[in-house]
């Protein structure tokens, strides 16, 4: 493909976002591929010309011509969407890298159809202090693949005690803030926070759990934990956190979202506080919307996830809150961990599941082929996750930033047998069969992923 590399491929970069200024801007042609855009009703064949990192021509198929040195694709058969944006993922770095770093985090991001992401900032050291955003924020010009923003954390060292220099941090690039991984279990703290939070900017990003009732829990509390003998998460640990800290943003008049929500009552809490005028939004995984703790029978530490899988009411509630907009992002919380840390008995391994690589097709076999959400569904609620830290949404249209994944629903392939991109290989899709493989992902308006069978194709045409 091109090499050609443009000045004005760096200007489709959002300032807040960070990525690698050495890639090549892509050049190419996708001839007669069927563009889903929902948020632009755009439902059908197109020819698509990306070119000086924009989308140059966007016209009937057989109407665009490829210009001198441009890369053709055969689109006939494939889906373009706008690529996808993960509000939520843990790129293990600084700290952590044997498990994940930017340049593999946001290669996996790139095979994904990922175009920008979020990372968490409980690394080690946490992402608390000016340097240590500042340090991160250098290290993804170097090295991330995908525009990559950044959280700091709300409390220092995660810990929950003292509040971080929130506008100070802002300054130095944050997006806004997060404990995850943590819950900021004061109110009076959270309280302070959101306080600050009118100084600061920035939306505060709360994962929810109630360290009392999650005591030594390692999965969902429930029928499956009760046969299984194995100390249980209650759903009420997440929603009623979410109720309180819902009842904080609204008194503060404070902007919150709420990650990974995982059961019913905490899609209740969170609908009832939207609807009392609260400023609260909320995220679902893939591995909470597609699958339930029955999984967790089989013993595999994949499984084993905060929060944890829950019953089959609590993912069908989910479902139905994406449906609704109550939830209005899908993130994947993409949590790697070494290979050894996970292979030991359930109840010791740490939680989390890598989902990158994986949350198109795993949304699209499980639930869309299912006929349980809607394919332009899943399209919409994957690209809403940077809008509410207030980053563009990715859109195929004329002169728009290049931002779009090419994806062959119909080619199905096991999940891992071909490795990951990601370091790391935890993942709760393992092993399974899923449709939607991504064969093409420009991000920014640069070539971040080919699939094999894509460079394949591109080299017999050359
Ligand atoms: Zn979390
Ligand atoms: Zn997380």
């Amino acid at each position: 493909m091109s090499g050609r590399a443009t000045a004005t491929a760096g200007a489709a970069v959002d300032p807040r976002l960070f990525c690698r200024g050495d890639l090549p801007a892509a050049e190419l042609v996708i001839r007669a591929v069927h563009v889903l855009d929902p948020r632009a009703g755009l439902d059908e064949q197109r020819d698509i010309l990306i070119r000086d990192g924009r989308i140059a021509e966007l016209a009937a198929p057989g109407t665009v011509a490829a210009p001198a040195g441009a890369a053709t694709v055969d689109g006939a058969g494939k889906h373009a969407f706008p690529a996808f944006v993960d509000p939520h993922v843990h790129l293990r770095t600084p700290g952590q890298e044997y498990e994940e770093d930017l340049d593999t985090g946001t290669s996996a991001a790139a095979a994904g159809g990922f175009c920008a992401l979020i990372a968490m900032p409980n690394t080690d050291p946490v992402v608390d202090e000016t340097p240590v955003l500042g340090a991160l924020v250098a290290a993804a010009r170097r090295q991330a693949r995908v525009p990559t923003g950044f959280l700091a954390a709300i409390t220092r060292g995660l810990r929950g005690q003292q509040l971080t220099e929130m506008a100070a941090l802002r300054d130095a690039g944050a997006l806004g803030f997060s404990d995850d991984g943590k819950p900021v279990a004061s109110a009076g703290i959270l309280r302070r926070a959101l306080q600050y939070q009118r100084l600061s900017g920035g939306v505060i990003a709360l994962h929810e759990e109630d360290p009392e009732l999650s005591g030594s829990g390692v999965m969902h509390e429930g029928a499956v934990s009760a046969r299984l003998g194995m100390a249980g998460i209650p759903s009420i640990s997440e929603s009623t956190m979410v109720a309180r800290d819902a009842a904080l943003a609204r008194n503060e008049n404070a902007r919150v979202h709420f990650q990974h929500l995982s059961c019913s009552e905490s899609v209740e809490a969170l609908a009832a506080a939207r609807a009392h005028g609260a400023r609260v939004s909320g995220e679902a995984t893939p591995h909470h919307l597609a699958l339930t703790d029955d999984v967790v029978r089989t013993l595999d530490s994949r499984f084993k996830m905060n929060p944890p899988l829950r019953a089959e009411a609590d993912r069908r509630a989910l479902i139905e809150a994406v449906r609704s907009g109550v939830i209005e992002c899908i993130a994947s919380d993409h949590a790697p961990h070494a290979r050894e840390q996970k292979e030991v008995p359930f109840e010791q391994a740490p939680m989390g599941t890598i989902g990158l690589e994986t949350a198109f097709p795993a949304l699209f076999t499980e639930l869309a082929l299912s006929g349980e959400l809607e394919l332009e569904l899943i399209v919409e609620r994957m690209t809403a996750g940077g809008a509410l830290y207030g980053l563009p949404i990715p859109r195929i249209a004329p002169d728009e930033p290049a931002n779009l994944t090419l994806v062959d629903l119909d080619a199905q392939f096991e999940v891992g047998a071909a490795g990951y991109a990601s370091r790391s290989s935890n993942c709760c899709f393992h092993g399974r069969t899923l449709h939607g493989r991504v064969e093409l992902t420009v991000a920014a308006g640069r070539l971040a992923f080919q699939s094999a069978a894509l460079a394949r194709e591109l080299l017999g045409a050359a």
